[in-house]
């Protein structure tokens, strides 16, 4: 088959799988299969550049960069909605437009009915499609013209570069441009672990997505676009609801909540019914649009200068209100970030009462221009704190106080040092300001972490406040007539405590690390650095270079690592952990096991060898199924002593009255 031949079949394959995955959600080759389509017609496109088509399969995943968006005319104007809040006020609409419809048709009797949607909330966009082909894809704007951001629009996956036939010759869509809550999330976690500050809320991602200058970007934040309607020259469909089914075939995505309705009592239950269950979709809505399904009577009511006649936004009642701003608090996190929090006027606010507010940091309260007694505006989004959105200044009391950031550490009083690029202060103080110690402690135990049983939040900072431990290895050194002897500690909770944290020394080494809390080293990241670094002498040898070029792991985790083993006091942290016996290494799983004597002991090999090196003898042992430790402590069973064993070494080995095999003992053995 010639190149050109092979393009043509290729992208016409994959624009189908691509329907069948994205729109039909009814795959039929494995995503590995069709990686290798893809990649081959990249090849060929690449060998080929003059037979590269735009619309094709493989400018998803971006790669074009635009400097500047030009400003392109609409051919046909994008109008806004008119917005109601109540049902009375939609009962009037519907009035309104009888009446109009009655004039002008003195003998018809009208059965109106109503294509009821959902109002996504994102960034709308006109795509125009040209004998199937996406020819460009342009912002609202101001309804005239708009931004051209074709390239951007060419690698959302819910757009169909190429319609399937049959489809109209030559028409507009509209459709709005969303981030799906999932992928919201999934892109602030990403955020997170690279360190950058997070994103707000989805629909502003998806609008600032759509102007970001290069597409390979856009791609990978996973937008996705939904169709609620068509503009074209000629009549193509005779009803809302119609075009809404059948542009699906053509390879559109369009959400299946649509309702025909016939009533205002129909109408009012789809209003009801969705203001409760918005909260369960994957993405966000703000209200539903209510159409005169019937094209046209659409025709006949027409336009005002800003939004057509037949159709009406329903708000839901925005989850915002206004209350007072009574006072700001600083709150000292485990990290020792300084969290400003506002305790408000108590509120309702989406069935619950808030009465506090998140702040975020300084930078937050600076571009808020914030004074005490402000009259706030509050909002809850996804989040579960509420933040505060805005400030009525015009409501500003006469010679009110500006709220400030706090200067010291609202607990040790130590002063607050900012990391370069990062927006939040924190206390200097780490090794003995209270809420840093009792949180890196709480955080050690928790359930992710260590989740050592019969210790709760309460009790460690109990323990901590009584003066019995300051750090995480003290957890190790706690006895039972100490703990006894405190308030609220009973026989039981004593032994569930010491039982708990004596278990805790077998928790994998992942954990261990995850545990120890290093900035920015989360579940994900512990685990990512494990497998890189299998046992921690290895990872705290590691320099910069070789801890930034472990896959997922950028420069700023990298740079955490490195500031945190300086530190000394780590370190001595650290050894204290290993001597109580805890998981300083990865524990490699035999999957072909041999039984012998060393099956599932822990061996220490230390010195050297006449008959092999080190490592020879260390995978010797794996194979015979031994765990291999690094270091002594009281879980090892068995060391082999090669020459020149360090004294130390011999020491501990002795003092914890391990069983030693000299090279000889050992070959015997075998
Ligand atoms: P507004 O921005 O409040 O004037 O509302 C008009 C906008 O709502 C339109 O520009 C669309 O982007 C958006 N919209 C979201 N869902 C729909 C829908 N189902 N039908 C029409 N417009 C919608
Ligand atoms: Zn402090």
């Amino acid at each position: 088959m010639k190149p050109e031949e092979r393009i043509i079949q290729l992208t016409q394959e994959l624009i189908d799988h691509n329907r069948r995955y994205y729109i039909e959600d009814n795959p039929i080759i494995s995503d590995y299969e069709f990686d290798r389509l893809m990649k081959e017609l990249s090849l060929l496109e690449q060998s080929y550049p003059s037979l590269a088509d735009p619309n094709s399969p493989t400018k998803r995943v971006g790669g074009g960069v635009t400097k500047d968006f030009m400003s392109k005319s609409h051919r046909f104007p994008m109008y806004s909605l008119d917005n109601s809040y109540s049902l009375e006020d939609v009962k009037e609409w519907i009035n309104r437009i009888k009446k109009r419809l009655s004039q002008e048709n003195k003998d018809e009797v009208f059965e109106l009915s109503f294509c009821c949607e959902l109002k996504y909330d994102g960034a709308s966009v006109s795509i125009t499609y040209k004998n199937g082909e996406l020819i460009e894809a342009i912002t609202r704007g101001d309804g005239t013209q708009g931004d051209d951001i074709t390239t951007n629009v060419r690698t959302i996956k819910t757009v169909p570069l190429k319609l399937k036939p049959p489809f109209p010759k030559d028409f507009d869509i509209r459709g709005e441009v969303i981030l799906s809550r999932s992928a919201f999330d999934e892109l602030n976690q990403k955020r997170q672990l690279k360190g950058f500050p997070v994103f707000m809320n989805p629909r502003n991602t998806a609008s600032g997505s759509l102007k970001l200058q290069d597409s390979s970007e856009v791609s990978k934040r996973n937008l996705d676009c939904f169709l609620y309607g068509i503009v074209s020259d000629n009549q193509i469909y005779h009803s809302q609801y119609e075009l809404l089914q059948k542009t699906r075939s053509m390879g559109f995505f369009v959400p299946d909540h649509s309702a025909l309705c016939h009533s205002v009592e129909e109408i009012e239950s789809f209003i009801q019914y969705w203001d409760k269950k918005r909260r369960s979709l994957n993405y966000e809505i703000d209200g539903i649009v209510i159409k005169v399904d019937r094209v046209d009577l659409q025709k006949e009511l027409g336009f005002t200068a800003k939004s057509p006649r037949w159709a009406i936004a329903f708000k839901f009642q925005a989850e915002e209100v206004t209350t007072e701003l009574n006072s700001v608090v600083f709150q000292v996190g485990r990290t020792g970030a300084i969290t400003p929090v506002a305790n408000l006027t108590p509120v309702l606010l989406g069935g619950t009462i808030v009465k506090r507010a998140s702040l975020h940091n300084a930078d937050q309260i600076d571009k808020l221009d914030l004074y005490f007694g402000d009259t706030v505006t509050v909002e809850k989004g996804g989040e579960i704190i509420p933040k505060i959105t805005g400030v009525k200044k015009e409501m500003r009391k006469r010679n009110s106080i500006k709220v400030s950031f706090t200067k010291e550490c609202p607990e040790c009083g130590s002063t607050l040092e900012r990391p370069e690029g990062e927006a939040a202060y924190y206390c200097s103080n780490h090794l003995r300001c209270a809420p840093q110690v009792i949180g890196r402690i709480q955080h050690f135990a928790s359930r992710k972490a260590m989740d050592i049983d019969g210790i709760g939040d309460e009790t460690i900072a109990q323990l901590v406040n009584e003066g019995l431990i300051r750090d995480v290895a003290d957890l190790y050194q706690l006895e039972y007539h100490r703990l006894i002897s405190l308030d609220r500690m009973a026989d039981t909770s004593v032994n569930n405590l010491l039982e708990g944290v004596e278990k805790s020394k077998s928790k994998p080494f992942e954990k261990v690390l995850f545990g120890l809390g290093i900035r920015m080293v989360g579940e994900t990241v512990a685990k990512k650095l494990v497998k890189s670094f299998p046992t921690i002498d290895a990872l705290f040898s590691a320099n910069l270079e070789a801890l930034s070029e472990i896959p997922d792991i950028g420069l700023k985790i990298a740079e955490s690592i490195v500031s945190f083993r300086n530190d000394k006091a780590n370190i001595t942290l650290i050894e204290r952990l290993r001597e109580f016996g805890l998981q300083m290494e990865k524990v490699i799983e035999e999957s072909v096991q041999v039984n012998s004597v060393f099956t599932n002991k822990k061996v220490v090999v230390s010195g050297v060898f006449s008959s092999f090196s080190r490592d020879e003898l260390k995978s010797k042992l794996e194979g015979l199924g031994a765990i291999i430790q690094s270091s002594i402590s009281s879980k090892t069973d068995l060391v082999i002593a090669g020459e020149n064993m360090g004294p130390s070494k011999l020491q501990k080995a002795e003092s914890l009255g391990i069983r030693m095999l000299s090279e000889s003992e050992f070959l015997e053995m075998l």
